[in-house]
């Protein structure tokens, strides 16, 4: 796929060349660990082990590295496994990160729990406020590691002056662009270094795969993250490669719908009496609002709210909705609800990535907004 595509026409086509032996034209899903070799070294079509590369895995990639309009894009066997291996590519003992305020529970874990045994620093600084940032830099800092918007609070960084913080500290700029997804935004043309996704949500989009991916417009920084994926072997299998692949396709008019949808619920939870604060970058009171108009396109699905009456009476809204799932995870067609403080984000429980015991954090899915809005008014009464 060329440049001059747009996105919905790129994440059709790109890395989906109609199969050179049938025609098909969707990639066949090469369930396979192995390659026939014409005498030692022969490979046909450069694939010798599954770890390695597989055709189907290489559509991904190669559709990746497109919609995120990079040059390199590694697909893995879930979020967690890109980012684990982006870090071991980027960082040696005595090196120090700066990672967000507000954060997927998971990503946080890792730092705290993971890393942080192998000799890597890291402090928190409150990502919105590219002064904080600077505050926050080592002279040891390789990496600044920003999600936006942000897990479960729906932050707003903004991306072009990070990278410029980022630039002049020597250190690479890391987004988590998954809650955006690359079709309402594209971190590296604003200067970014490497993109991370969980392909779960968004990318998938109907909660039937975990996967995780990494994008780069880099060279060298894509062979030597293609080295670790390889040397670590997180990789993405070939079915939920092929899974992804498929839900990419209809990536745009999905995020589309969510942001409709999302707006309508933000606007309704903002005028009712038993909501005491919405969380959703969409809404022009949201501190990050003119930032987020200038680097996504729209405000996506995600969307949390505290709750007048405490923790039992979030835990109490998230039993009585019926559309609403109460579960994990995000990104999926059905809308989902959750308590994060004893759910997704127990894990950060007493750290500064803590969040609100009031807080409700709903992904907004595709089905009818009217249906949507009559199930929290029915859960909030
Ligand atoms: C889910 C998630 C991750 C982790 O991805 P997994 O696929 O669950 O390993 C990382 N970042 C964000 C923002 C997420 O929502």
């Amino acid at each position: 796929m060329s440049d001059q595509h747009s996105f919905e026409t790129i994440a059709i086509h790109a890395g989906n060349t109609p199969d050179s032996l049938t025609g098909a034209v969707v990639p066949p899903i090469y369930q396979v660990s192995t390659y026939k070799q014409d005498g030692v070294g022969g490979l046909r079509g450069g694939y010798e082990y599954s770890r390695s590369a597989n055709p189907t895995r290489s559509a991904l990639e190669e559709n990746l590295a497109a919609l995120e309009g990079g040059r390199r894009g590694l697909a893995f066997a879930s979020g967690l496994a890109a980012e684990d291996c982006l870090l071991r590519t980027l960082l040696a003992p005595g090196d120090h990160v700066v990672i967000p305020n507000d954060a997927y529970g998971g990503t946080f874990r890792l730092f705290a729990k993971v890393v942080s045994r192998w000799g890597v620093e890291w402090s928190v600084a409150d990502t919105s406020d590219p002064a904080a940032v600077r505050a926050a830099l080592r002279p040891r800092t390789k990496a600044i590691w920003v999600e936006t918007p942000s897990n479960p609070l729906l932050g707003i960084s903004d991306i072009v002056a990070l990278a410029e913080v980022a630039r002049g500290a020597g250190a690479k700029l890391v987004v988590d662009n998954t809650f955006a997804s690359p079709y309402l935004q594209q971190p590296l043309a604003l200067g970014a270094d490497v993109v991370v996704h969980s392909t779960t949500k968004y990318m998938g989009g109907h909660s039937d795969v975990v996967g995780g991916a990494l994008i780069t417009a880099d060279d060298t920084l894509g062979d030597e993250l293609a080295y670790h994926q390889n040397a670590m072997g997180a990789i993405s299998g070939p079915f939920d490669a092929w899974l992804v692949l498929r839900g990419v396709k209809t990536l745009a008019v999905r995020m589309d719908r969510h942001s409709e949808n999302a707006t309508r619920v933000a606007e309704m939870l903002e005028r009712h009496p038993k909501v005491s604060k919405v969380y959703y970058p969409g809404l022009p009171d949201h501190p990050g609002h003119e930032i987020a108009a200038k680097q996504m396109k729209s405000f996506g699905g995600m969307v949390s709210f505290q709750v007048t009456g405490g923790e039992q009476a979030a835990i109490e809204v998230c039993g009585k909705a019926k559309v609403f799932t109460l579960g994990e995870s995000l990104g999926g067609v059905e809308s989902l609800i959750e308590h994060p403080g004893r759910m997704t984000h127990a894990s950060a429980a007493g750290s500064p990535l803590e969040v609100p015991d009031d807080l409700i954090r709903l992904s907004v899915g595709i089905e009818s907004g009217d249906d949507l809005l009559t199930d929290l008014q029915q859960a909030l009464a």
